[in-house]
């Protein structure tokens, strides 16, 4: 739907424009935009449940297409692992993220006692056998110089179930450095609850499904009781939970309550650009 003697396009005709933005055409237009630079991150703060601190945030991956504006990670995420895509797409988010929490953490004159902003960074399951792994995050993170504390890469649950030894090494590895994983999208997955033990992970992070099932005051007794079984099982391996998709004051309390460490969602904030987390963690670390 191109307007008649310009080459800007209109959405008189939504349908139409929907009908242009084929998969194909976004599938083939991937490694151009990822040359031309037209992928930006959006941060969505994770916030400590028990004293309401910023303690860092999410690296969520945006396209703004020059035709289309702004397209959801959902959109094409898999059509970048269909096509292999995600591998240098997922390295331009990981090294531009630790970019970013380093300049987090030069900003940071102090106030913040609950250390540096941290950043966490999706892992799709390609990137998790891509030989390069582990070398590119070292490089990434001695060239940016960012401590690996700093760091949590999320991987999900679905992508790890089943996971044999080639698959966990370089998790291991990583985690070894002091690099947190997290297992994302919890819950969803229907793993093996003893499997856990084998994961090289430190942090759970619980599907927004358990939060939208608390979304109804009285939330259902049975949902508390999973929630609660998730986190007390968590906290006896070690594992801190996070929990997504905290949209009420109401959820907030009660997965303080149930004994969640940290959430994420649009009660705190919804994703934005990097300078805004850091302003909200000064915010409230002056009070
Ligand atoms: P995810 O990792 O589960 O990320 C959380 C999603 O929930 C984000 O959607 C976020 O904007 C949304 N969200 C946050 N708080 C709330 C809330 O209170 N209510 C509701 N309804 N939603 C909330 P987004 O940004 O559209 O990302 C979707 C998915 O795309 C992510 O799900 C993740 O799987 C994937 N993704 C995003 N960035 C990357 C990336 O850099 N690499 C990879 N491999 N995947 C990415
Ligand atoms: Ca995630
Ligand atoms: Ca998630
Ligand atoms: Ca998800």
């Amino acid at each position: 739907a191109k307007s008649a003697g310009g080459n800007r396009y209109e959405l008189a005709d939504p349908e139409a424009d929907a009908r242009a933005i084929t998969r194909h055409g976004l599938t083939t237009a991937l490694p151009a935009a990822l040359e031309r630079g037209e992928f930006f991150i959006e941060y969505q703060p994770l916030v400590h449940l028990g004293d309401g601190s910023v303690r860092g945030a999410e690296a969520l991956v945006r396209w703004l297409h020059p035709q289309h504006g702004v397209i959801g990670p959902d959109r094409f995420i898999p059509l970048a692992e269909h096509t292999g895509l995600i591998v240098p797409l997922g390295r331009w988010v990981l090294e531009e993220s630790v970019r970013q929490a380093r300049r987090w953490e030069a900003r940071t004159t102090g106030g913040i006692d609950a250390g540096p902003l941290r950043v966490n960074v999706n892992l799709s399951p390609m990137q998790l056998t891509h030989p390069g792994l582990v070398s590119d995050t070292v490089d990434i993170l001695e060239r940016e110089g960012l401590e690996p504390g700093a760091l949590c890469l999320e991987v999900t649950e679905s992508a790890l179930i089943g996971a044999d030894d080639d698959l966990l090494k370089p998790l291991r590895r990583l985690a070894e450095m002091g690099v947190d994983i997290a297992l994302d999208d919890f819950g969803t997955g229907y793993s093996n609850l003893a499997n856990l033990r084998r994961l090289p992970v430190s942090v759970l992070k619980l599907d927004r499904s358990f939060t939208q099932g608390m979304q109804h005051f009285p939330a259902d007794p049975v949902d508390l009781k999973i929630v609660e079984g998730i986190v007390s099982l968590a906290h006896s391996l070690d594992l801190a939970v996070t929990v997504e998709g905290v949209e009420t004051g109401a959820q907030a309390d009660q997965l303080r309550e149930l004994g969640c460490d940290t959430a994420q969602g649009w009660y705190y904030a919804r994703p934005g650009p990097p300078d805004r987390l850091h302003e909200l963690a000064l915010a409230d670390a002056t009070g």
